[in-house]
């Protein structure tokens, strides 16, 4: 039996990603920072849904969610997706002039030294798994290349603290990727999805956007390792 944790799995594409891989078996811990919207979203996803309590950017959170998964037998899976989009009072990305040092430091607290807390925390119980596999969504506008490309889509984001956090975490990808050979670490972009981050705006829909975070949580020990992907294959770095 695989035990897989998706952090931010109360919506969007953590939710669709934690009912497709109870859909396939696997044994789904539901991380939310928020206890009540943890227990609805695992109440919508039936008898094998486990609910716990994870908020990435507090210490004692995660530390409580290791020892509750811990107790209960491990882990084999970890997805880390919750993140957060940078965006003004009304509603809008942050555009590069308007970025301060704050601004950096509230969206790297949650998607980059959150991915490591709980990456960090959760290391010794994906060591003892037989099949250890680590998703890290991350995002094409992540790429380094597409971004500096003035023809792609991509070029034209006004914003400057999500995409360069993401583009930390492929680093972070792979970094731990050389550092544990043994494990599937891999760092995904589900594409332009319609969720709550994009001001439901994207051009897919979180079934669409789940299928490539789902495809590398389902990696055999024989999978690739340290990537970078989409639904289409391997992405310009
Ligand atoms: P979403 O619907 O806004 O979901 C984000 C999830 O992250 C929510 O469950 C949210 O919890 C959780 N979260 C935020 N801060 C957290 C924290 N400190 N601790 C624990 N959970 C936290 O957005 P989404 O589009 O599904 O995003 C999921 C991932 O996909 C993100 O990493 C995002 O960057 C990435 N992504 C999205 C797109 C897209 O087009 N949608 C494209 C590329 C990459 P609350 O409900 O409590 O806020």
């Amino acid at each position: 039996m695989t035990t897989t944790l998706v952090t931010g799995a109360n919506k969007g594409l953590g939710f669709e990603t934690a009912r497709r891989l109870l859909a396939a078996g696997h044994t789904v811990y539901v991380g939310s920072r928020d206890a009540a919207r943890g227990r609805r979203a695992a109440g919508q996803l039936g008898a094998r849904a486990r609910c716990v309590q994870l908020d990435i950017t507090d210490d004692a959170s995660v530390a409580a969610a290791v020892s509750a998964i811990e107790d209960d037998g491990g882990l084999d899976v970890l997805v880390n997706n919750a993140g957060i989009e940078a965006r003004g009072g009304n509603g809008t990305v942050v555009p590069a002039a308007e970025v301060t040092a704050d601004t950096m430091r509230e969206v790297f607290e949650t998607n980059v030294f959150g991915t490591v807390r709980v990456m960090h925390a959760f290391l010794p119980l994906l060591q003892r798994s037989a099949a250890p596999v680590v998703v890290n969504v991350s995002s094409g506008l992540a790429s380094l290349t597409h971004a500096a490309e003035p023809d792609h889509p991509s070029a034209a984001y006004p914003g400057l603290a999500y995409p360069a956090s993401k583009a930390v975490i492929n680093m972070l990808t792979v970094r731990y990727a050389k550092a544990f050979p043994a494990m599937r670490i891999n760092a995904v972009e589900p594409g332009f999805t319609r969720t709550d981050l994009t001001g439901n705006t994207g051009v897919q829909t979180v079934e669409q956007g789940a299928e490539i975070i789902v495809r590398m949580a389902r990696l055999g020990p024989d999978g690739p390792t340290g990537g970078y992907v989409d639904a289409q294959g391997p992405l310009p770095w």
